[in-house]
């Protein structure tokens, strides 16, 4: 059974607005960052739900004429990230369904731990698959439920799976937004400037098209959206700790987005000073490995007070280098990406900063670089710890194998990169940066401890 499928996505849900594919596509714009392997809306307009879904970006898949046949005054919608090597137009989303009580969408954000469990047992009753994605567990969930109304058959399909999930269901004439017990992954709700609501993964969505931030779903809590109502909110899960993916304040989430109630611009900032203080070099200055080392490389400047610098240029128009198959074609990405500023870095000694080492190839490609342009000395700092362990919860981070820190220690890893000195962020450090105290332990660290929770 595949298991890649459906992970780091971006959710967006509007309810109550004349517009409302129209803003789902703007929010889906804001939200690119979570995924750029398809997009897709599924809007109602109170009798019949229409979707649009396709590979690519959003900006490919959709323009005015099609979102003009996406009618209706509510609409979900998302975009996918996955690992390459499946770009079947099944596989996105959203997961569109006739059932008895008539159609629904539904939307999701994370990864389920028991999809193949439930979808084994469901297959003995003889359900049938079309897609390799656990989110079509919920459609047969839902569909064979005993119960009569979708809210009964929702909550029932939501206590039969685990891991994570940031959920938008719509019906004809309802919108559901559903988060797993340990919110994982982010999902705040807003308030629209017409009239109407907003749920979206990132709070960046909001600030595009006006809306309010009024505050995050809370973990295990289903909100129930119906016209002319305020939502109704239900707690469905079990209320435990939560365990807030640290990953998105170390690489996922944008800059300008609130998660977990912090801002994540001023979080990875946080993230550079520690580094700066628990690894101090001397050098002629700073940079970032843009655009993700940028928020940590401006904190760790200005705790050093080592001149930040823009050593390196990303070209805007190719996409994340993480999403290609092979190491060949990862490292012409790389290339093709990321170019020196030959005149800043020449004969200097620099310090550059990126969020996290994974595989080590974009580390090792970018050092390479920058002694090819003449920097004197090049030494690495990194503004999380090493990632040793695979995530099941939705980032996707390739096999425990394929981490270059679950078998190589950091001198071997230094080796390999080719760097004069190799830094992390420690796990007490990183906890420090996003306000986390040992009687509030509030995050999932997996990808850095190897402890799971569910
Ligand atoms: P690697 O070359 O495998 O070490 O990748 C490290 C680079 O990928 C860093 O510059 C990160 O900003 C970025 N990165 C880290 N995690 C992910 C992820 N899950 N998806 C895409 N890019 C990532």
């Amino acid at each position: 059974m595949r298991e890649d499928i459906n992970e780091k996505c971006a959710v967006v849900g509007i309810f109550g607005h004349e517009e409302a594919s129209k803003l789902a596509y703007f929010s889906l714009h804001a939200l690119q960052h979570r995924g750029q392997e398809a997009a897709g809306i599924s809007s109602s307009d109170g009798k019949k739900l229409h979707t649009i879904k396709d590979r690519g970006l959003v900006m490919r898949v959709f323009n005015e004429k099609k979102l003009s046949t996406l009618s209706g005054s509510s609409a979900v919608g998302h975009t996918r990230y996955s690992t390459a090597g499946d770009d079947s137009i099944l596989d996105a989303q959203p997961v569109f369904a006739r059932y008895d009580l008539g159609e629904m969408a539904i939307v999701h954000n994370g990864n389920l731990t028991n999809a193949d469990e439930v979808r084994n047992k469901l297959i003995e009753k003889g359900a049938i698959f079309q897609t390799f994605m656990d989110t079509e567990n919920l459609i047969h969930l839902i569909a064979k439920s005993s119960k009569d109304k979708l809210l009964e058959r929702i909550i029932d399909a939501v206590q039969r799976i685990e891991g994570a999930f940031s959920l938008v269901f719509l019906s004809r004439s309802k919108m559901f937004a559903m988060r797993d017990r340990f919110g994982f992954r982010p999902l705040s709700l807003g308030k629209l400037p017409n009239g109407g609501y907003i749920v979206a993964s990132e709070t960046c969505a909001f600030d595009l098209v006006g809306a309010t931030f009024i505050r995050d779903v809370k973990p295990g809590e289903l909100l129930i959206f119906e016209e002319g109502k305020e939502p109704i909110s239900m707690q469905v899960l079990e209320s435990v700790t939560p365990k807030h993916c640290i990953f998105e304040y170390v690489y996922f989430a944008r800059p300008d987005s609130n998660v977990f109630g912090q801002s994540v611009y001023q979080t990875r900032k946080d993230m550079g000073k520690e580094l700066a203080k628990i690894n101090p070099i001397e050098a002629d200055m700073v940079i970032p490995v843009p655009d993700g080392g940028v928020p940590a490389a401006i904190g760790y400047a200005q705790e050093s007070g080592i001149p930040y610098e823009m050593g390196i240029m990303r070209n805007h128009y190719i996409g994340r280098t993480f999403i290609e198959p092979t190491q060949e074609m990862r490292d012409l990405k790389v290339k093709m990406k990321l170019s020196p500023m030959t005149d800043i870095i020449k004969g200097k000694k620099v310090i550059v900063v990126d969020d996290s080492i994974v595989r080590g190839t974009t580390s090792r490609r970018i050092i390479r670089m920058l002694k090819e342009a003449g920097a004197s000395e090049v030494h690495m700092r990194v503004s999380s710890p090493p990632t040793t362990d695979p995530c099941f919860y939705g980032v996707d981070t390739p096999d425990k194998e394929s981490l270059i820190a679950s078998k190589m220690s950091n001198q071997e890893i230094c080796d390999y990169i080719e760097a004069d000195s190799l830094a992390y962020l420690d796990e007490a450090a990183l906890l420090r940066s996003v306000k986390s105290t040992a009687d509030e332990d509030k995050y999932c660290t997996a990808c850095f401890t190897g402890k799971y929770i569910v």
